[in-house]
């Protein structure tokens, strides 16, 4: 990563890509890690050598306004929205070499200053520091602008939206947590939930460290105690996900790709072959130890007793070694402490011999753990056929903030428009038409507008649709139901 030789310390990384989609790197070096913490798997890669990566981590933190930071609220240097935009735009222009010598090295701007036209929010414990303090932050604030996809100013409208879901045929749909909480699914790393609240009882304090890979390796017991809570309703599935299955039906649908874990998606009829579960999903459990596979449903019995399923492949393998003449099997314990794992790092064969006694492996669902590679068939769909084919995105109940996914819609080409629907805006994507609300009431109301008859039963027959204004220059829109309250905001820390 060449940095700019810029006047003055402000340092641009003019292509500082989190996550470089289009690396010919084994794509199984990059492992699935909390939202929140540092997505710079390079940085952190060495980060034990070298003081200044921890600077690193703390900015990306800052800039993805991580759970753990604490904003200063004072907003009195802060450019004002007209202002940032002119900013941003005139950055675009000239570039970062003359940007930062027009406004900071003349002195026109602070740098505390200039930040928050690129959206950064100041610190709490910055909030006293020098100018030159936030020199490596604007850096960082300035790489990330020029690195977003510039919005397409002909798209804007519910309407224009209504119009490109009826002409394009290869839609791109990338989706999050909120096209299934009006099941009741609740986002794991929400924090309103059951889930979140018996993981405090059990001395956890995040959700993701039930998700943890060595975590689940030295203990299956916390994860299968508590994982009864999230398991996924096989027998519904939301207007969303039927608007998804009307697409395939149409022959638009390119590729799903969601980020859910509770394979909703294949219970709405949405094909094998249009689907991309980029996190895994219960569809099916893999052994620990043997990586035999066997259907995920085999084991939710096991889940909802608490009890961690073992092996029936290994069981078997043990059961036949020990009728072997000349294997002794010393003493049977099957306690848990027994099964403790001492490395982190997971291998299929030289793992009994640290052991008097061989015991079976352990069932994990295959859903992706923090820790863990994202599945191949991600990164070959993905460079090798949907980047080439896709005419429209739309993505759907999801904050983008977990990488690789949250890569996407920088990675295709910059003249394929792209739609957000949730409900909230985000800020670190520019996306082209942006429309805010209900996602099960936003698809309806397209759906009704592309002249589709998209029918569901949590759809009401002739509700009425408000759609409003929220930013017009920033292409956002606000859809409701007429008469219904505007929905609550999103707990703080939900993310995917
Ligand atoms: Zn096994």
């Amino acid at each position: 990563m060449a940095a700019n030789g810029l006047s003055g310390p402000v340092m641009v990384q003019e292509s500082a890509q989190v996550v470089d989609l289009t690396s010919s790197d084994p794509p199984t070096e990059r492992v699935y890690e909390p939202a929140g913490a540092t997505v710079a798997t390079t940085a952190k890669a060495d980060d034990s050598s070298d003081d200044g990566l921890d600077d690193a981590s703390l900015y990306e933190e800052i800039l993805e306004e991580g759970p753990n930071m604490e904003f200063s609220t004072d907003s009195a240097d802060t450019c004002p929205p007209e202002e940032s935009r002119s900013l941003r735009n005139r950055l675009h222009e000239v570039g970062a070499n003359q940007f930062v010598l027009e406004n900071i090295t003349t002195g026109k701007y602070s740098a505390r200053k200039l930040c928050s036209a690129f959206g950064v929010k100041i610190p709490k414990f910055m909030t006293d520091f020098v100018d030159e303090a936030f020199y490596q932050l604007l850096g960082l604030a300035i790489s990330r602008e020029l690195n977003k996809r510039r919005r397409l100013e002909q798209y804007k409208t519910i309407d224009d939206a209504a119009q490109l879901l009826r002409e394009r045929k290869n839609i791109m749909v990338i989706t999050g947590a909120g096209i299934s909480t009006s099941l009741g699914i609740p986002d794991f790393r929400s924090k309103n939930t059951g889930f979140y609240s018996k993981l405090l009882e059990m001395g956890f304090e995040d959700p993701e460290q039930v998700f943890d890979i060595h975590n689940f390796d030295e203990d299956p017991k916390v994860f299968y105690t508590l994982a009864g809570d999230i398991l996924p309703d096989l027998k519904k599935w939301t207007p969303t996900h039927e608007f998804i299955r009307l697409l395939q039906d149409k022959d638009k649908l390119l590729t799903n790709y969601t980020q859910n874990i509770d394979n909703v998606e294949s219970h709405a009829g949405i094909r094998r072959d249009k689907l991309i579960q980029c996190h895994g999903s219960w569809a099916t459990a893999t052994c620990r130890k043997c990586k035999y596979r066997i259907p995920g449903e085999d084991i939710f019995g096991d889940i909802r007793n608490h009890t961690p399923a073992e092996c029936k492949n290994c069981l078997k393998e043990i059961a036949l070694q020990g009728d072997r003449p000349g294997m002794k099997r010393k003493r049977s314990s099957n306690g848990n402490g027994s099964r403790k794992r001492r490395k982190s790092d997971e291998s299929d064969s030289d793992d009994d011999g640290q052991y008097d006694i061989p015991q079976p492996g352990i069932m994990k669902p295959d859903i992706t753990f923090f820790g863990e590679a994202l599945p191949q068939d991600f990164f070959d769909r993905l460079r090798e056929t949907d980047k080439e084919k896709v005419d429209l995105v739309i993505v759907i109940g999801t904050s983008m903030k977990v990488a690789p996914v949250s890569e996407i819609p920088n990675f295709v080409p910059g003249d394929v428009p792209q739609i957000y629907i949730s409900r909230d805006p985000i800020h670190h994507i520019n996306f082209d038409i942006n429309l805010l609300g209900d996602s099960d009431t936003i698809v309806a109301e397209l759906a009704r507008r592309a002249g589709w008859d998209l029918k569901h039963s949590m759809i009401p027959e002739n509700q009425k649709i408000d759609v409003f204004p929220i930013d017009e220059y920033e292409h956002r829109y606000g859809v409701k139901v007429q008469g219904r309250l505007d929905p609550k905001p999103e707990a703080p820390g939900h993310t995917a």
